[in-house]
């Protein structure tokens, strides 16, 4: 099951760091939701790109700032949109994939050293003995994978 780890705790509070405790324990709920595919996920997916519906929606079911509202939005609707791309490439059949990392895109600096690595888009880059990490997968991270195409 995907938790919050402690740096992207760190990166979370950074981007909202005009929110109060409260208010952003809502915002940490809402994302660990997402990341599990429950709660507000189905409604995030369903609004897709349209940023300014699901921002909305954020405001009037968290009742969060407008201006944290579209925070949210976005970056649940990359944790998504991260998921349907993987469930998408996986149904066309393409495996794998090499890491794209740009430091403007990306807020985990650690990320840089994963930059043309190649993995399995399913899985996920290994970083250490258990633990693998996947584009997209943590908040304010936009790094991309560049398909290799199996043929
Ligand atoms: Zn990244």
């Amino acid at each position: 099951m995907p938790t919050i780890s402690n740096e992207e705790r760190d990166v979370i509070h950074d981007i909202f760091k005009k929110l109060t405790e409260d208010e952003l324990v809502i915002v940490m709920t809402l994302i660990h939701q997402v990341k599990n595919k429950t709660g507000a996920y189905h409604e995030i997916k369903g609004f897709g790109p349209d940023l300014h519906s699901s921002s909305l929606f954020l405001a009037n079911s968290s009742g969060l700032p407008k201006k944290a509202s579209e925070a949210l939005s976005s970056e649940l609707w990359h944790l998504v949109k991260a998921d349907i791309d993987r469930e998408r490439q996986n149904k066309a059949g393409i495996k794998y994939g090499t890491w794209i990392y740009e430091s403007y895109l990306c807020k985990y600096p650690a990320h840089a050293k994963l930059k043309n690595k190649k993995f399995p888009l399913s899985k996920g880059v290994r970083v250490g003995l258990f633990k693998r990490i996947n584009t997209g997968q943590l908040v304010g991270c936009r790094c991309m994978a560049k398909i290799v195409i199996p043929w």
